[in-house]
């Protein structure tokens, strides 16, 4: 059988030459995604930004700053936990991607969550909520009313929990929301080891 790393090198292998949706066109790198296949906590953004397009990896721009260092304060690092995004490629501009961009890209999503079978997943930001939730069929009010508790969910068969939080990007325009991600990680924290330790 196939270990998980081998299964996610798959995903990414397939994402790096995609050209299922218009996104392709304008990207430097895909963004497939990054960690520990071995992982119980999985993040997922929006989409790579700037920075993400040139390097090719999630969250390495100001906001990924912020991240690792909101991770590092709970005691876990970039290397314990799986990153990706809703969509692996950059939109023009940094503009949300369109509906039928994430229809497109969310197969990869799915996949990834099938294979890494996360005991939690942390949504950054309303885009990524309201899209995750949405797979559970659980309703998404707005970013405010879902982050910062823990949402029972089933992703194509994979229980899981879904805990939204804010964008780190909102918080490097307004400390107001760094604090705000910073509580809920703390909730990840004492939510997830209850359960299990982060990696298998
Ligand atoms: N914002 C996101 O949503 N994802 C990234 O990878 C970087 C910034
Ligand atoms: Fe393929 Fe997703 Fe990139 Fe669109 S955004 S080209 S679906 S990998």
């Amino acid at each position: 059988m196939s270990s998980n790393k081998e299964l996610l090198d798959n995903v990414a292998t397939e994402v790096v030459v995609c050209t299922k949706c218009c996104l392709w066109k304008g990207r430097k790198k895909a963004v497939p995604g990054v960690g520990n296949p071995e992982s119980r906590l999985m993040l997922v953004g929006e989409a790579p930004g700037r920075s993400e397009d040139i390097q090719g990896e999630p969250f390495v721009g100001a906001a990924g700053k912020l991240l690792d260092t909101l991770l590092s304060e709970i005691g876990f690092s970039r290397t314990q936990v799986f990153i990706t995004n809703v969509v692996k490629c950059r939109p023009p501009e940094n503009r949300d991607p369109l509906p039928d961009e994430i229809e497109m890209c969310i197969p990869y999503l799915n996949r990834q969550i099938g294979i890494i079978q996360p005991a939690m997943i942390i949504t950054l930001g309303k885009h990524s909520t309201a899209c995750v939730l949405n797979r559970a069929n659980l309703p998404f009010r707005s970013i405010t009313q879902e982050h910062g508790r823990g949402h029972e969910a089933v992703i194509l068969g994979v229980e899981t929990v879904v805990f939204p939080t804010f964008h780190p990007a909102a918080a490097l325009y307004n400390a107001q929301y760094e604090n705000q991600i910073r509580e809920d990680f703390q909730m990840v924290k004492k939510e997830l080891l209850k359960r299990e330790p982060v990696t298998r």
